[in-house]
């Protein structure tokens, strides 16, 4: 089965033209893709039958996601979909929606998975914990982004941004995450601007380099933790040692060349790496680095992590800013229906344990089945 939505434009003119039918059938097809979101081929009426039919004999189909679950936060503000990929793999993919003063339509995030599970094994992270399973393709990628588009344009809206911080680590997986990125990104396609993307990594350096020299305005978010290589090995257990430095010249790098700022994340977890003392080792590493940092306090998976208490947090943030690095303590949604990375799969494959056999999807206590229809493959 081949996947329209893997096709840059410029290769749907070539398979277009390749089926003997004018070139603007490729425009027609480009924006019946990403404008209205078709589930099947069939249902692209802007174009003749015929190459409908061709397109279907050639194998073609339209996305690749079915939406298996879907759990809805009390303020409406966050969903979290477990979406079904080829061979029965489950990713996640959460929509986050902020209302911005002035405007009429709330800001809308998607946070994509790139990978299925991820070998980085970070602690405190629950898709780390699950181990590897596969990379997905970009069309798996896009097909994620357009099936939130499908769910908002029902309600008249649309997606404002896309950040790569769902499940797996995209710079592991860097050729299939690019052309992801420019399927989001060309005009052709479905048009996001380049800076509305935001590419989180756990510091894959040699991925970081490329990115830079691909000449593009992508956010860039790298995830470090710890000020130390000591404790940052004991987070995120598959760093190189000197991580820490290497990161942070990467970082700067990574401005130097795109003239975007890097944003460092750092999940603060109680007792571990909250302290006034690394707060200060953190400011001195950073300063003059022209970064900002995101704090985040840590989601409480299975593990035994918890978040600092408020005045921690506020605590750890005013000595970076006295310490001259700008800082942001990120806004906590969906905490209750465990928005954090790879929770929704790892509570949904419990569930199903406990109701198994013969259990159908598995539901928790503030979902029901899913309300979309799924696109056909
Ligand atoms: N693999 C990439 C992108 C996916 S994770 C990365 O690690 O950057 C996206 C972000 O979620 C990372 O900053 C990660 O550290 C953070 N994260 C993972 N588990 C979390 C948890 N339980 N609580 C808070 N943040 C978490
Ligand atoms: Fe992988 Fe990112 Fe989770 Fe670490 S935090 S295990 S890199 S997804």
């Amino acid at each position: 089965m081949s996947d329209l939505y893997r096709l840059l434009p410029g290769e749907m003119d070539a398979l277009v033209t390749g089926l003997g039918v004018a070139r603007y059938r490729a425009d027609q097809l480009l924006q019946a893709l990403y404008h209205s979101f078709p589930a099947r081929v069939d249902d692209i009426t802007l174009l003749p039958v015929g190459l409908r039919e061709r397109l279907q004999a050639e194998g073609y189909r339209t996305g690749a996601a079915t939406e298996v679950h879907r759990v809805v936060s009390d303020d409406g503000q966050t969903t979290k979909l477990l979406l079904r990929m080829d061979g029965g793999t489950l990713i996640e993919t959460v929509l986050m929606q902020y209302a911005e003063e002035g405007e009429s339509h709330p800001r809308s995030t998607v946070c994509v998975s790139t990978q299925a599970g991820c070998a980085m094994g970070c602690v405190f992270c629950a898709t780390g914990q699950m181990g590897f399973e596969r990379n997905l393709h970009a069309e798996e990628v896009v097909a994620q982004v357009v099936h939130v588009a499908r769910l908002l344009a029902a309600r008249g809206q649309h997606v404002t941004n896309v950040v790569f911080m769902g499940m797996g680590e995209p710079l592991a997986n860097y050729a299939e995450t690019m052309r992801a990125v420019r399927l989001l990104t060309h005009p052709r396609a479905f048009g996001l601007a380049q800076r509305s993307i935001t590419i989180s990594t756990v510091g894959v350096i040699h991925g970081i380099e490329r990115l830079a020299e691909e000449g593009m305005q992508v956010g860039l978010a790298i995830s470090l933790h710890a000020p130390n290589d000591a404790l940052r090995r004991q987070l995120v257990p598959t760093a190189a040692p000197g991580s820490v430095r290497a990161l942070v010249k990467a970082g700067k790098r990574y401005f130097e060349r795109t003239g975007r700022r890097v944003t460092f994340e750092y999940a603060l977890i109680a007792g571990v790496n909250d302290t006034p003392e690394l707060a200060r080792e953190l400011a001195t590493l950073l300063r003059g680095s022209q970064s900002h940092v995101n704090l985040i306090p840590v989601n409480p998976t299975s593990g035994e992590f918890r978040r600092p208490p408020r005045r921690q947090v506020l605590a750890f943030e005013r000595i970076l800013r006295d310490g001259g690095v700008t800082c942001t303590v990120r806004v906590e949604k969906g905490t209750e229906i465990s928005a954090a990375c790879g929770q929704l799969r790892t509570t949904a494959a419990a569930e199903a344990d406990a109701t198994a056999p013969g259990a159908a999807a598995p539901v928790s206590p503030r979902s029901g089945p899913s309300q979309t229809p799924s696109p056909a493959r």
